[in-house]
């Protein structure tokens, strides 16, 4: 069977359990990356993916890797490696959800910053799959807590990724370290030389899959997007709805449920709408295009497959209001409006980690689209109006009201109330609890400002932007709240400030925000962090590699051994702590109430800053 034929999941070998399960979330087919690497996987082969996020590439893996798991096996037989903590939380929880039809399934995410002796517990109680970042996971094979001598299958996604934020070394060191017989399959969006190299060394007469992309669309249509923030979608949608001059739209979302919720929705607003999805059978299918093409409904939700091919000359408008898997499913999706010539509209929903795609469909498609507002809280309040006011006219040009007239008449006499206090009063009870104008107004941006911004979070850890261009001298003061420490990591060993910053906020779980200038010197680096880190973050951090070295963090001007005796010393100690006691117990000075909110406020704000829930000790320095 070719890809080109693999339009439904059941026609993918996969166990029944997650066939059901996908049927129940509400996937219709497979995405194209799905189609292409699920056969190849089950079958054992092993594939270089060149697809980033958004292409439904954490499917493409799980599936098949699921559906070939040896339930009775309880050392780990799947490991998944993954640049960051999110991406490795999200990936665990894609494999338990993919998996809630298979009993006794155990998945366990595991990333630096989180304590050790939990994932300990569940790895000897044993787990199946294992997502972790490479500094964790090389942690614990070292320990002997993570053993993988009959491991099967390793996936490393987001493989460029891991070599931008330095962690390229460790990624080899775990591929060293597993059975040679295990499958492999790498995912990147780029193919640097790097990557390439790990492929050929590794990886065992690899296929790889690149997803082909039809790149033509329709001059005619006019393309533009709104970056998701601030408002939620289906708030936006409905401006959107309500200010666009349009004649027939159609909607696309990513699954079945989806259709129907939107639908729902949509016609609670006052929409006639109507859903198509690929469970609906093809006589209602044909009798809902009919009923748009003859003006009985003007907007229609539909997921990519219960669209193809769908032509209705009368659609003006193609709103995407989940982003498409890849540049060719958007150009098909805009295809549906701006036919023979006519003018057109296409609309799509970027939400900031979505950037990627954005950029990807302008390359495709080698037209720029153009940033978008919503429109404005005036704009919609006006129109509303003119509509009332428009509808008040239609009726009484065109409806016969004898019996109101009379009726309104006598209320006039009976409660000598003026007409126009009457006609208030009945408006109210048309228009019921909602209110009649908007209120809130959406945030503008230019579309150089959106880029810059709203940097996908994970973007934003790599921080190398903003730290290259800090001043380059040792001698500046760190910044209040921060204290400047000694990494033993430099130019020599061909380290970058991302690459830093990558595994400070990975491995040790500080939020890239409060990590500072970063100064890189031949054979070490300065770097500035908060001062009132904690002493496990400290030794958690002494141990993270970075090109392959270890850290060996220490306060600047402090080795260890003057380190360990000013710790000593008792009037340092009772210092610190006085000091530890003010930034982190109830003060005795203040009323309790308040000493609890103000610890309350430190202590979200140290979750946030060092990204766990654990109560720590502060470092003694
Ligand atoms: P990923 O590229 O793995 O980050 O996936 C992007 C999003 O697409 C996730 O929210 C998935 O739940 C969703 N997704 C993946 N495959 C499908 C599919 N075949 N149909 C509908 N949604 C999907």
């Amino acid at each position: 069977m070719t890809t080109e034929t693999v339009t439904a999941f059941n026609q993918l070998a996969l166990k029944n359990t997650l066939l059901n399960v996908l049927d129940e979330i509400g996937y219709e087919s497979p995405s194209p990356i799905q189609a292409e690497t699920i056969p190849l996987l089950l079958d054992g082969r092993d594939i270089i993916g060149q697809a980033q996020t958004g292409t439904g590439k954490t499917a493409a893996f799980a599936l098949p890797l699921l559906s070939n798991l040896d339930l009775k096996q309880k050392d780990p037989q799947v490991l998944v490696l993954a640049p960051t903590r999110e991406l490795a939380i999200q990936v665990a929880e894609a494999f338990q959800k993919y998996a809630s039809q298979i009993k006794g399934f155990h998945v366990l995410p595991v990333y630096g910053g989180q304590d050790y002796s939990g994932q300990i517990r569940a790895l000897k109680r044993g787990v199946h799959v294992v997502v972790g970042t490479p500094g964790r996971v090389m942690d614990h094979m070292r320990k002997g807590t993570l053993k993988l001598d009959n491991l099967k299958a390793l996936v490393l996604d987001e493989a460029d990724e891991m070599l931008r934020m330095g962690f390229i070394d460790d990624v080899e060191w775990v591929l060293e370290q597993t059975p040679s017989d295990r499958q492999i399959a790498l995912f990147s969006a780029t193919m640097p030389s790097q990557i390439r190299r790990i492929a050929t060394k590794y990886l065992n007469n690899p296929e790889q899959v690149t997803i082909k992309v039809k790149t033509t669309t329709a001059d005619t249509i006019r393309q533009r997007f709104w970056p998701v923030s601030g408002v939620h979608k289906l708030d936006a949608l409905t401006r959107i709805l309500e200010a666009e001059e349009f004649d027939a739209m159609i909607i696309f979302v990513r699954t079945k449920t989806a259709t129907v919720e939107l639908t729902e929705k949509l016609e609670a607003r006052g929409y006639s709408t109507a859903a198509i999805n690929g469970d609906i059978q093809q006589n209602q299918r044909e009798r809902t295009i009919q009923n748009l093409k003859n003006k009985k409904i003007d907007i229609l939700i539909a997921t990519d497959v219960a669209a193809r091919g769908l032509d209705v000359p009368r659609i003006s408008h193609v709103v995407n209001y989940d982003i498409p898997y890849d540049t060719e499913a958007y150009v098909h999706r805009i295809g549906r409006t701006g036919r023979a010539g006519k003018k057109g509209d296409a609309i799509l929903f970027v939400a900031p980690r979505e950037k990627g795609m954005l950029k990807a469909i302008e390359r495709a498609t080698k037209k720029p689209i153009e940033i978008m507002d919503l429109p404005s809280t005036e704009l919609i309040n006006d129109n509303r109006v003119a509509r009332f006011k428009q509808r008040i006219t239609d009726t009484l040009a065109n409806e016969n009201l004898e019996f109101f007239d009379n009726l309104i008449e006598q209320y006039e006499q009976e409660h000598n109330v003026p007409a126009k206090e009457i006609a208030s009063a009945l408006a109210k009870l048309l228009q019921g609890d909602t209110p009649f104008l908007l209120q809130n107004k959406p945030a503008r941006k230019s579309k150089e400002n959106w880029e810059r911004d709203d940097r996908p979070s994970r973007n934003k850890r790599d921080g190398s932007r903003r730290r290259e261009r800090s001043p380059r001298s040792e001698s500046a003061k760190p910044e209040e709240g921060m204290q400047r420490f000694r990494i033993e990591v430099g130019h020599n060993h061909k380290v970058k400030p991302g690459n830093i910053v990558g595994a400070i906020a990975n491995e040790a779980g500080i939020d890239s925000q409060y990590i500072g200038r970063i100064n890189i010197s031949d054979d070490y680096s300065l770097v500035d962090l908060p001062a009132d880190i904690p002493q496990e973050i400290f030794n958690d951090l002494k141990k993270v590699r970075v090109a392959g070295q270890p850290l060996k963090i220490s306060v600047l001007g402090k080795t260890e051994q003057n380190k360990k005796s000013r710790d000593k010393k008792p009037r340092h100690k009772s210092k610190d702590k006085k000091s530890g006691s003010k930034k982190y117990k109830d003060s005795d000075t203040q009323p309790k109430s308040k000493a609890r909110n103000k610890s309350k406020a430190k202590d979200n704000n140290r979750k946030k800053k060092f990204g766990d829930d654990q109560p720590r000790k502060k470092l003694t320095l």
